[in-house]
């Protein structure tokens, strides 16, 4: 048989139990009423969509949101069920589903598992109780622990937890503890970012430097409460940390494989490595973003829209949700390649760029190649271009010399 391509697939679900602080992700509480609306259209989605890449295998699915959590397990169930009917998943595919520890009961876990999903990624964030409430999360560390153990009691050997650093009020004691009692846990992947503070999030209003309030609607008592969060960490103790995450998961047989995400051997996420190395991916759901043949789109973000959109065929769908088709252009690709490619530490393959492009990476990129290699700040390894541990440290400014004119 003729050897498919490879594609990945993301299945959207907007729907939070309730809104993080810092929270920009494109999610919500939602009723019931929505939930189900939402989910009779993205089975019909799932159908509809699938005649689009009918010559693909799916390596891997991510459940992501938003909370997949939150949704009735027969829900999940319905969703592993329609993607199993008309997609053709490969048996060994990786299919993780995001779940937040406040909503996680052994009986979803085990029908996760019978549904085929076989990673579970955690959002656990920090360890602190009181930066938990800061960011404004539902759980408490003792409720994560609680999940833990009944994700691994249900089977799960594939987990992920993701934390975030330079919390307002945090230091570097209280971060080295959440690095080290999430590492005491043995999960196989640990994604580990430093906050952002994003504009339209009550964080903002806060650290944002805006003197007028309008992105969020809120008591009276819930902004005094935001008023009164304590000073984020300034840079340099934000640089430490940043440099304690790297030494202390390393010291606990973490390897860092990405500038962020940390695995042990052999658990890197597939679904995350495939979409830095351009493998092409199709969304599912509100406003997910799919890349298929050089072409970039995405579905509409709007929850009315999408509910009562009306679509018998492809066409019709297309018409109905997609958004911004996008051509890119060789150049833009070559740029994306060298971009994500480089958030790895093993790098981008030479090779690979030949395979793609049709010409050497140094007929393309010969001068910033040699420019970083003379600075430290990339190097040539088995056949990979990768950035040394400064040029990681240096991302932002190693990455734009990439960019072509
Ligand atoms: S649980 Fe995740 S997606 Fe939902 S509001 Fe919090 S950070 Fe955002």
């Amino acid at each position: 048989m003729m050897n498919k391509k490879k594609l990945e697939i993301y299945v959207h679900i907007p729907f939070c139990a309730k809104k993080c602080a810092y929270c920009d992700f494109l999610s919500f509480p939602g009723n019931m009423r929505m939930r189900r609306e939402y989910t009779d259209k993205l089975l019909e989605e799932i159908r509809i969509q699938s005649s689009f890449v009918r010559e693909y295998q799916v390596d891997t699915i991510f459940l992501g949101g938003g909370t997949p959590s939150v949704l009735d397990v027969s829900d999940i169930t319905a969703i592993m069920g329609a993607l199993k009917e008309h997609y053709d998943i490969a048996p060994d595919a990786e299919i993780t589903i995001e779940v937040n520890p406040g909503t996680v009961k052994m009986e979803g876990l085990v029908a996760y598992r019978e549904a085929g999903i076989n990673r579970v990624s955690m959002g656990l964030q920090s360890a602190d109780d009181t930066e938990l409430r800061y960011l404004g999360r539902i759980h408490t560390y003792d409720e994560f622990l609680k999940s833990f153990q009944r994700v691994r009691m249900a089977g799960f050997t594939n987990v992920n937890v993701d934390l975030i650093s330079a919390i307002p009020g945090q230091t570097p004691e209280s971060w080295r503890n959440t690095l080290k009692k999430t590492a005491m846990l043995k999960p196989e992947h640990i994604s580990a970012y430093s906050l952002i503070v994003e504009e339209g999030t009550p964080f903002y209003d806060r650290y944002g430097g805006h003197v007028e309030m309008e992105s969020y609607e809120m008591s009276p008592e819930e902004r005094r409460r935001l008023m009164a969060l304590p000073d984020l960490p300034d840079e340099d103790t934000e640089r430490e940390m940043y440099y304690m995450t790297r030494n202390c998961l390393a010291e606990q047989g973490y390897e860092r494989y990405e500038i962020s995400n940390y695995a042990r051997p052999g658990f890197e996420c597939r679904h995350n490595v495939g979409y830095w190395t351009g493998t092409g991916y199709l969304g599912l759901g509100l406003g997910a973003s799919s890349y298929l043949e050089g072409c970039r789109f995405h579905n509409t973000s709007d929850f009315q829209s999408y509910v009562s959109a009306h679509f018998d065929d492809e066409a019709e769908f297309c018409q109905a949700l997609r958004q911004d088709m996008e051509q890119l252009s060789v150049k833009s690709k070559m740029e994306e390649f060298m971009f994500l490619g480089l958030r790895l530490t093993r790098g981008v393959s030479a090779e690979g760029f030949i395979t793609r492009f049709g010409q050497s990476i140094r007929n393309v990129y010969g001068g910033v190649i040699d420019k970083l290699e003379r600075e430290g700040l990339l190097e040539h390894k088995n056949g990979y271009y990768h950035l040394t541990e400064r040029g990681l440290d240096l991302s932002n400014y190693a990455m734009s010399l990439f960019l072509l004119d």
